[in-house]
């Protein structure tokens, strides 16, 4: 407890801000929660209530095979607001959880403003050190973060740990990878070898490619990702695999999918062009397409890069984005419960901690609310295990992959601890099994969280 009292301070009334203060208030921790709206609306948010799905009313696959229905199968397991909330204002969308919108956020709002131990403010929060001091604070203020909180963080991070923008190529299973015509090697022979995985094209092959990926058609882009897109490409030279390659025939050849230095196992000769794909995890369950981040809609991103010779049935762990996006460098600084590391008493939640996606944001919420709430009532922490889809996300935002560079990542089944067993079958049925073994860890390890008794 922090001067005696069981109290915490959330920033941020979206997804996993909404989440996290109704957990700890449930638990019957006092929640101030603080939330900029009505008075000032980022550039994606119009709605007054919270919660706000500022996008898509989907909340993508309602399977559990599927790493995104498991989640939510997690979360629904353990009482989440959101899943209650979802389920309430369910509408018809097949094998996926899509909601009413307006009624979703409705829902979510009146559960927070008629919980006697949630107090609503209204009011910008722009020093993080100031509210964070002697408090617990979770700081759960999206990627579109107003930018004098956005500039309070990255001063507290020590500057270079906050990303403004998110520029990611796609991730591919590794065991959807076609070996027959993929081949391990790195560039010129340096380092470890399996560390990339090359395919390569014949001259025909790379047109074929080159006038579909010319052709694709690109995500629409919001007005304030237009502009933070141009800024990256000048700045960074971070620019979009389909703009690069309308630059010319041969641009691509001399940039990310150039051939030299990687003879073919075959003839010893270089390929006419040579997609890489390079390790993301230790397991080398997941690799990421080199220099191909896109801004190509994700169904044209299945089919165009499917086309590479080697990934004709690439699964996708993870596909390419271009946005704006206000995350932290969370290895080395953030916890798997989402604290700070050398402040306990700070906590981020959401799209800002690298997670990536509406349930993602909300399972950081849901960790971070009880952890939270935890601290204020003197418990100890609860660290969600990596064979659990929750916490894979909230390990792989505190470790990272191998890669140096941090980037976002949604829940997918490259990241959960491997089974100990073959399953047989094929990939629906190792789906099911991470699965049947998530939900058992629930029940077995995690269920003990719902022992509360809400007054309201
Ligand atoms: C344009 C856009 C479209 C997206 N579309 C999708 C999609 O279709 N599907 C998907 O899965 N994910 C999508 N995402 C990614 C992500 O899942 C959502 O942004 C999600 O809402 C993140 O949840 P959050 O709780 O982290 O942040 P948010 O839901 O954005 O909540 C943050 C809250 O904090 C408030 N706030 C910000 N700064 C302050 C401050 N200084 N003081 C007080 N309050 C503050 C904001 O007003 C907001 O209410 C999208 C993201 C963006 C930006």
């Amino acid at each position: 407890m922090i001067n005696g009292k069981s109290e915490i301070i959330v920033i941020g009334a979206g997804l996993a801000g909404c989440e996290a203060a109704y957990q700890a208030a449930v638990r019957g921790v006092k929640v101030t929660l603080y939330e900029m709206k009505p008075k000032k609306f980022s550039p994606a948010h119009h709605s007054e209530n919270f919660a706000e799905l500022v996008c898509s009313n989907s909340l993508r696959s309602n399977q559990t095979n599927s790493a995104i229905g498991l989640l939510k199968a997690e979360l629904k397991l353990l009482n989440s607001l959101v899943m209650e909330a979802s389920y309430q204002t369910q509408v018809p969308a097949g094998s996926a959880l899509a909601v009413n919108r307006e009624q979703f956020s409705k829902y979510i709002t009146e559960k927070i403003k008629n919980h006697p131990n949630i107090t609503v403010i209204n009011e910008e929060i722009s020093d993080i050190d100031k509210i964070s001091e002697g408090k617990i604070v979770v700081c759960a203020s999206g990627p579109l973060t107003s930018e004098p909180l956005a500039e309070s963080i990255r001063k507290l991070t020590g500057g270079a740990q906050l990303h403004f923008f998110d520029a990611a190529a796609p991730i591919i299973d590794f065991s959807s990878v076609d070996m027959e015509k993929a081949y391990y090697a790195s560039r010129y022979g340096k380092g470890n070898p399996e560390d990339y995985l090359n395919c390569p094209m014949t001259k025909e092959e790379y047109d074929i490619f080159y006038n579909a990926l010319i052709n694709a058609e690109c995500a629409d882009l919001k007005e304030f990702d237009k502009k933070s897109q141009e800024d990256i490409t000048v700045f960074e030279g971070c620019m979009p695999v389909e703009v690069m390659a309308k630059r010319g025939y041969d641009t691509l050849r001399f940039g990310p999918m150039k051939p030299v230095g990687l003879p073919l196992p075959t003839t010893g000769e270089d390929a006419y062009a040579t997609v890489q794909l390079r390790r993301e995890n230790k397991e080398g369950t997941m690799y990421n397409i080199v220099g191909f981040q896109t801004h190509l809609t994700f169904p044209e991103q299945r089919r165009v890069f499917r086309l590479i010779p080697g990934l004709e049935n690439a699964e996708f762990f993870r596909y390419g984005v271009m946005h704006r996006n206000t995350y932290l460098n969370s290895p080395g600084f953030l916890t798997p419960i989402y604290s700070v590391i050398n402040r306990p008493n700070l906590f981020f939640a959401g799209q800002m901690t690298g997670v990536e996606g509406y349930i993602e944001s909300v399972s950081s919420g849901f960790v971070a609310g009880i952890n939270a709430a935890r601290l204020a009532m003197g418990q100890e922490a609860v660290v969600f295990s990596k064979e659990t889809q929750i916490g894979a996300l909230s390990h792989y935002v505190s470790e990272g992959g191998i890669s140096s560079i941090f980037q976002p990542m949604n829940a997918n089944f490259g990241i959960i601890a491997p089974l100990n067993k073959k399953v047989k079958g094929g990939k629906k049925n190792r789906y099911e099994a991470y699965a049947e073994r998530a939900l058992s860890v629930i029940m077995s390890d995690y269920i003990f969280l719902n022992n509360y008794e809400d007054s309201n």
